[in-house]
């Protein structure tokens, strides 16, 4: 009996023990279970914004794609790219960037609904995925929401910030049904919306993929073209509006083509930047330019300025007032007749830095300008610190001038400020007569233009100085 007894106590002692480990393996289960999920969730978020991934979204989006097939219904996918944030980065530091992207992601969530995906590719890139759409309109409504939102400021660490973004948009089925190619429509979408002038929307079209191959092609014959000597400079006169006499010439940059024939920059000095090929590019118009206009002012055929384009991505190098010394140096051309051409948004861009690099070339003895002049966001405090000798006003004003009361007044506008800062103003695109007159009675000094002659070649040039301009007001 007493055995028995004992028997039981131990049967007793050895359930316990069983149930006990029986507790700790669930525990540790649960605790195995727990870091299973979070490393899937690690796996699946971006660890700034804690939005959801680009592997996550991948997910989602074939997921979304297969039930909107069996539903017929559509989705779209919106591709965002903050504008210039590599330049508050720069400008301000990372942590401000990174509370920015922050902020951002906290506003693109508010957008949209709970059914929807926000999620972050890296960098400043934001893919949202629209599961259920009704019509294409919603999405550009959508689009337009967060243009709205984000065009609010941030206020981050005592910065008031101003971030805009550029948005492409593929729809499925009309675009495709893949996951990935919709990612990729959206891309190439939100590039376009890019070179269109920022914070826009665009939707997707099939053209676009043309030009996504041409850029490629494009950039692989530009880099064969710097070595060809394919580039050659074409020569536009300024003109005195009173006399007609030319007072200097606008240096363009044109690319013979081995197979396409003349190529203008609108269609390759984009592709120039984005790669890098600008610099060596721009190297060779300073240095080709300088060469040209010392020849001239030798044989006595030009006393004038002879101006040159820079480029956003020249003008921010490091070492761009350096190369044009040099430049300067080799050709032993007088900087005094050297304008450089700037336009207005990349002198805007970083006001304070700017002022420093102008000074710099103001102080080897170059002329200054600023292009297209009226077309960005000049703030006139900073145009006036800034040591600029003229200011080119914009062809798009110009072409107006007679039918549209709002550009006439820009004009005019324009002229008063060149005046009162004592820069030179000279009228960019004349093509008639009357435009001519309109200028010259609102005491516009100078222009360039069709009107008096298109761009030529150097030899064409020359015949056009010797000859002058037939000019008659
Ligand atoms: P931009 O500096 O504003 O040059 C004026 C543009 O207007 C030139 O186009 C010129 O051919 C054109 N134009 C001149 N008169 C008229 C006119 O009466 N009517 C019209 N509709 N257009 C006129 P182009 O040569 O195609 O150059 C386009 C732009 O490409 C230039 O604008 C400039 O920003 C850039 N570019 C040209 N050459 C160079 C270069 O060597 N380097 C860099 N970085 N950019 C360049
Ligand atoms: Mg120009
Ligand atoms: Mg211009």
């Amino acid at each position: 009996m007493l055995e028995m007894l004992r028997e039981v106590d131990v049967l007793k002692h050895e359930k316990q023990a069983l149930e006990i480990l029986i507790a700790q393996l669930r525990e540790a289960n649960e605790n195995l279970l727990c870091a299973k999920l979070e490393i899937s969730h690690l796996a699946h978020h971006d660890f700034l914004t804690n939005l959801p991934n680009r592997v996550q979204l991948n997910e989602r989006l074939t997921q979304a794609t297969a039930l909107a097939f069996r539903k017929q219904r559509k989705l779209a996918v919106l591709f965002l790219d903050l504008d210039r944030f590599k330049s508050i980065n720069d400008s301000l530091g990372h942590t401000v960037g990174d509370k920015l992207l922050q902020g951002v992601a906290q506003r693109l969530r508010d957008c949209v609904r709970t059914s929807d995906t926000v999620s972050r590719q890296g960098g400043d890139e934001f893919v949202i995925l629209l599961a259920e759409l009704e019509h294409e309109d919603d999405a550009a409504r959508i689009a337009e929401k967060i243009l709205v939102a984000l065009s609010l400021p941030f206020a981050v660490c005592e910065h008031t910030i101003y971030v805009s973004t550029s948005i492409g948009i593929s729809v499925y089925p009309t675009d495709s049904m893949q996951a990935d190619d919709l990612i990729k429509h959206a891309d190439t979408a939100m590039y376009h919306a890019k070179e269109n002038g920022r914070c826009q929307f665009e939707f997707f079209k099939p053209e676009m993929n043309l030009i996504a191959v041409e850029r490629q092609t494009v950039e692989a014959d530009l880099r064969a073209a710097l070595a060809g000597e394919e580039f050659r400079l074409f020569y536009q006169p300024k003109v005195n509006l009173e006399s007609g006499a030319i007072t200097g010439a606008e240096a363009l940059i044109r690319w013979r083509h081995t197979q396409r024939g003349l190529v203008e920059p609108d269609q390759f000095i984009a592709v120039a930047e984005d790669s890098g090929l600008i610099t060596g590019i721009g190297r060779w118009v300073l240095g080709e330019a300088c060469r040209q206009a010392r020849i001239w002012q030798e044989t006595g055929h030009m006393n004038g300025r002879i101006a040159v384009n820079i480029s956003a991505v020249e003008f921010r190098q490091g070492d761009f007032v350096e190369h044009l010394r040099a430049i300067l140096d080799d050709t032993g051309f007088d900087p005094s007749y050297l304008e450089l051409e700037l336009t207005e948004s990349v002198l805007m861009n970083n006001a304070v830095a700017t002022i420093t690099l102008l000074t710099q070339l103001k102080a080897l003895g170059v002329h200054l300008a600023v292009d297209d002049f009226g077309t960005g966001y000049s703030s006139l405090s900073y145009l006036k610190q800034f040591p600029i000798d003229s200011l080119k006003i914009d062809q798009s004003f110009v072409r107006d001038i007679l039918n549209e009361t709002d550009d006439a007044v820009i004009v005019d506008a324009v002229i008063n400020i060149g005046a009162s800062l004592k820069q030179r103003v000279i009228a960019e695109g004349i093509e008639t007569s009357e435009q001519v007159s309109f200028l010259r009675s609102h005491h516009c000094e100078e222009g360039q233009g069709y009107f008096f002659s298109v761009p030529l070649e150097a030899e064409a040039f020359t015949r056009l100085l010797e000859r002058g301009l037939e000019f008659h007001h």
